[in-house]
């Protein structure tokens, strides 16, 4: 399981379509919502 950067959430990584890269590193996210917010600020959520 993955980590959803934005709400926390644990995320089946096989399952969701909804994946960012940023900086070499997958991130993948439970919503489009969530990816959404990561994508307008990576920064905030990448770590
Ligand atoms: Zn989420």
């Amino acid at each position: 399981m993955a980590k959803d950067p934005v709400c926390g959430m644990n995320v089946d990584e096989k399952k969701t379509t909804q994946k960012a890269q940023h900086q070499g590193k997958t991130f993948y996210f439970c919503s489009a919502g969530c990816k959404a917010s990561f994508e307008k600020e990576p920064a905030r959520y990448a770590k």
